[in-house]
């Protein structure tokens, strides 16, 4: 997976990323990141990039030009590659783990992160193929959320994770949270670690987790449990009962 990602603040891209998981998974080379500085692209002496808004209010917005050049120099550069042009905007969808599902199997993304106002509609209009939120609030730009997406979209691609950290039975796998995780210590402040952990019985365990993941996610996201195509019969008698 190839990410590209541009930005008018590449170093916090940068920084981010390279850390933790993702950043293993760049040195090790199964994920890779390119990021374009749309300020390189201005054509304006002093490298601005933005400008008031046609018809007054307040702010300013990003002019069309860098960031339709930046996006032309990607274009050049990997010729005969197909991008899907993400606009990070909290007038898009809503993300969710389904959608990074879906983008985890592209082999190139490009991430448009927007400032101030936000972008000129006309640049918008020429290259964006997916307008995406991280959620119902506003944020100064688009970075944090590019770095939100790449980093719940990264973790899907085969061998970003090792087996330790495999993200199967995370929270909405089958449109469940997850069960509560323990680790050592037994015992923390007379607070004993559920003692079918311990049994070693592994049918068991996994009937128990099944119902932790029912029970926590009628508890805090009744929502998901609305016509849950994943439940089995089994769940929904669970459910009924308890
Ligand atoms: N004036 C814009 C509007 O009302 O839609 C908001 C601009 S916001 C201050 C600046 C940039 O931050 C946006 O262009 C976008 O790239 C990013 N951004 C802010 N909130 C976001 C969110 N919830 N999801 C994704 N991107 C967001």
């Amino acid at each position: 997976m190839n990410f590209h990602v541009l930005t008018l603040f590449p170093e916090m891209i940068e920084s981010g990323f390279h850390t933790s998981i993702t950043g293993r998974a760049l040195e090790n080379g199964t994920i890779a990141l390119d990021t374009i500085n749309i300020r390189d692209y201005s054509a304006n002496k002093h490298m601005r990039v933005d400008d008031y808004p046609y018809g007054g209010g307040a702010g300013m917005v990003m002019q069309a030009e860098p960031v339709h050049r930046a996006y032309k120099e990607l274009c050049e550069k990997y010729i005969g590659r197909s991008f899907r042009v993400i606009y990070l905007t909290p007038q898009g969808s809503v993300f969710t783990q389904s959608m990074a599902e879906e983008l985890a199997r592209e082999e190139d993304l490009v991430f448009l992160c927007g400032h101030y106002e936000g972008i000129d509609e006309r640049a918008l209009e020429l290259i964006v193929t997916d307008y995406i939120s991280i959620g119902d609030y506003v944020l100064t730009g688009g970075e944090l959320p590019a770095l939100v997406m790449m980093d719940a979209i990264a973790r899907l691609v085969p061998q970003v994770l090792n087996n330790k950290e495999s993200a199967q039975f995370d929270s909405f796998h089958d449109n469940l949270l997850e069960y509560p995780q323990y680790t050592r210590p037994e015992e923390y402040m007379g607070m004993r670690v559920p003692e079918i952990l311990l049994s070693g019985h592994h049918a068991k365990i996994e009937e128990w987790r099944r119902q932790q993941s029912l029970r926590r996610t009628r508890e805090r996201r009744p929502d998901l449990l609305q016509n849950n195509p994943y439940l089995t019969e089994k769940d929904k008698r669970y459910l009924q009962d308890t």
